[in-house]
This record gives C-alpha cells, sequence and structure tokens, in this order.
C-alpha cells in the first residue's frame, strides 16, 4: 500500500531543495552579470548540492514507483470489476479508492505548502546573500565585512579568539582606468577578487571594501600569520597579473573596535604606500614596520 511517511518533506530534504535553488539562481545570475568566480568555495558546494540532489532524485524515483505500483494494482481490480458487478466488490472497490485518494490529496496538500515555504526560504536566502555580495566580484561586499568582522569581535570576547585583517589596496588604480578604460579596470577588480579568493582559507572572508580595496578577514591568525599570507599574496598578484598591491596587516588587540583595528590596516597601507607601493606593512600596535624587514630580520640578514 502506498505509504505517505516514505513522502513527506523531511527538513534535510527541504533545505537541500533550498540550498539546490539558491545555487541555481545565484550562479545564473552571476553568469548573466559576467564572468563567474569560479573559487574553490564554490565548486565545493557545487558538489554538495550535487550529491544531495542525487539523493532526492532517489527518494522521489522511489516514492513514485509505490504510487504507481498502487494505482496499477487499483486499474487491475477495476478490470475485473466490470466482469463481476457485485455490490460488495463494489464497496470494496470505493473503500479502496479512498485509501489511495486520501492520503495522495494529503501529500499534495504537503507539497504545496512545502514548496511555499521552500519559496519563501529561498527568497530570505537571495535576499540575504544579495545584500552582502558585491555584483561586480561575487565576493563579500562591505556590509558581509561587516557582518564578519562584528562575528570576528564577538568570538574574541566570548573565547579569546584571536583573528587578523588585510586591507589590500591596488597601486596606481586610476591610471589603469585612464589608460585602459573603466571596463578594463572592472575586470582587473574580477582577476584580483578571484585570486584573493583563492588564496584564502574556506573560513577566511574576502571583501570588497570600497573602490579598488579589498579586506581578507582571518580568523585565528595573528600579526605574523596575516603578515605572511600578505605577502605571498602581493608576490602572487605581481607574477600572475599586470597588477600591483600594497597591503596593510594589523591582528586584533584588547579593547578594539572594527574601527581601531581598521585604522591601523589602514596606518600600514598607507606606509606601504609612501614606501613606494607593491609592498606590505604590519602595525604592531605601538608602530609599523614592513612584513619583509621583520622576515629579514628574524633570519638573521
Ligand atoms: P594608489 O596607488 O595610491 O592607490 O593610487 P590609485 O590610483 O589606485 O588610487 P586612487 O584612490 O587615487 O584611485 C582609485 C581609483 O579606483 C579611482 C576610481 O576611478 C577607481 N575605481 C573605484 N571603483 C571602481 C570600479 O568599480 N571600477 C573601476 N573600473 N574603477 C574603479
Ligand atoms: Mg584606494
Ligand atoms: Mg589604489
Amino acid at each position: 500500500m502506498f505509504e505517505l511517511s516514505h513522502f513527506h518533506f523531511s527538513a534535510p530534504l527541504a533545505l537541500a531543495l533550498v540550498a539546490t535553488l539558491g545555487y541555481l539562481v545565484g550562479r545564473r545570475r552571476r553568469q548573466a552579470d559576467g564572468p563567474t568566480l569560479r573559487s574553490r568555495r564554490e565548486l565545493r558546494r557545487a558538489q554538495a548540492v550535487a550529491r544531495e540532489l542525487e539523493r532526492i532524485a532517489w527518494m522521489v524515483r522511489k516514492n513514485l514507483s509505490r504510487h504507481h505500483a498502487s494505482l496499477s494494482r487499483f486499474k487491475d481490480r477495476v478490470g475485473s470489476l466490470s466482469r463481476q458487478q457485485e455490490e460488495e466488490a463494489w464497496k470494496d472497490l470505493c473503500r479502496e479508492a479512498n485509501e489511495i485518494l486520501t492520503p495522495t490529496l494529503r501529500l499534495a496538500t504537503q507539497i504545496a505548502t512545502a514548496y511555499d515555504q521552500i519559496r519563501q526560504q529561498t527568497n530570505h536566502l537571495m535576499a540575504f546573500s544579495e545584500v552582502r555580495t558585491d555584483p561586480l566580484t561575487g565576493i563579500a561586499n562591505r556590509r558581509g565585512l561587516e557582518d564578519a568582522l562584528a562575528t570576528q569581535f564577538a568570538l574574541a570576547s566570548r573565547y579569546d579568539d584571536r583573528f587578523a585583517v588585510i586591507l589590500v589596496d591596488i597601486d596606481h588604480f586610476k591610471n589603469i582606468n585612464d589608460q585602459q578604460g573603466h571596463l578594463h579596470g572592472d575586470r582587473c577588480l574580477q582577476q584580483l577578487a578571484t585570486l584573493l579568493d583563492e588564496s584564502a582559507r574556506e573560513t577566511d572572508t574576502v571583501g570588497r571594501y570600497g573602490g579598488e580595496e579589498f579586506l581578507l578577514v582571518l580568523p585565528r591568525t595573528d600579526l605574523e600569520g596575516a603578515g605572511m599570507m600578505a605577502e605571498r599574496i602581493r608576490e602572487k598578484v605581481e607574477k600572475e597579473t599586470s597588477l600591483s598591491i600594497s597591503a596593510g596587516v594589523a591582528a586584533v588587540v584588547d579593547g578594539d573596535t572594527a574601527e581601531s583595528l581598521l585604522q591601523r590596516a589602514d596606518a600600514a597601507l598607507y606606509q606601504a604606500k609612501s614606501a613606494g607601493r607593491n609592498r606590505v606593512f604590519r602595525h604592531t600596535g605601538q608602530s609599523i614596520e614592513s612584513v619583509l624587514e621583520t622576515a629579514d630580520t628574524a633570519m638573521g640578514a
């Protein structure tokens, strides 16, 4: 007999559908907007969604075949009854029809409700990610970054979790725009966003802080680690693109606010620009120093 319990929308199934819809809609929009951001993160998300889809397809197929089997049994009964035409058999038939139709109707209502909920959740999900995503580059925007910073400050005060930030600014970007046009400038921003995103860990947040400024929020990372990462990124940009970047690094200290932390990163960035650009400086809390100089000193150079 048809078993309704196998077909109801479980929470994971509903979530999987929401994730799938959100992912597909997001992808289509990004494709329509221009080049997609093919980050490792997106690939992993796509793989997870594909696995969920496979599971959903299997469940739907299983439940449909159950339903199909009970309907064909019903059809066989109707076929044989046309020959018998007995009163008792008609009653049996009605009871059986009822048994099939009642859960089917209940199922239809459940599917309609679940569909409404999924649509609502997808809208929330899309609205949530859309207001936190930069449309040009596909990475977090300033609001997304502010959320990430707020989370890190909450973790810092509750668990004493330390974190660091890297503020990145493209060197002489105005010249690039002036000499090669804004469209080329936009493509440079997309290219750098992809490079930064691919250089970061899954738990890091990479976002566009302003026009040609990017911010990386690095959980459980100290000043030294963040400096090394920034230097690696600077080298990669120099090697793999026609751009160069300057970066300022700062790590959270007691009594910090998002504003004071970013001010230190900005002061370090300013020093990197003043020292000739295409370099990384870090703010220790007391002073500002070049990341390379400190690495050289540490190596006894
Ligand atoms: P510096 O090395 O000192 O950072 O010089 P800069 O020219 O990069 O700095 P400045 O702040 O003078 O110029 C930033 C430029 O970034 C100016 C603006 O035209 C450009 N810009 C900001 N947002 C966008 C954008 O979305 N697309 C493009 N193509 N350009 C942008
Ligand atoms: Mg700038
Ligand atoms: Mg600049």
